[in-house]
């Protein structure tokens, strides 16, 4: 998938939007930037916060 593919779908939320991890601060963050940049159109900070959430590890069991 091409990067402008990606972006024309910004607007929508995707079923391969990555989810934030419950107790996770990294997560919480991106997301609380996600998604008022995803109402706001800003399609490359939400695909930051995409790729903080989707990349970022969590030990087995999770982290607190
Ligand atoms: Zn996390």
């Amino acid at each position: 998938m091409g990067i402008s593919e990606k972006l024309g779908v910004i607007g929508e939320r995707r079923p391969t939007d990555p989810v934030p991890v419950p107790g996770c601060d990294v997560c919480a963050s991106a997301y609380g930037v996600r998604e008022p940049a995803r109402a706001e159109g800003r399609s490359l900070a939400v695909l930051s916060c995409n790729g903080v959430i989707a990349g970022h590890p969590h030990g087995r069991g999770g982290r607190t």
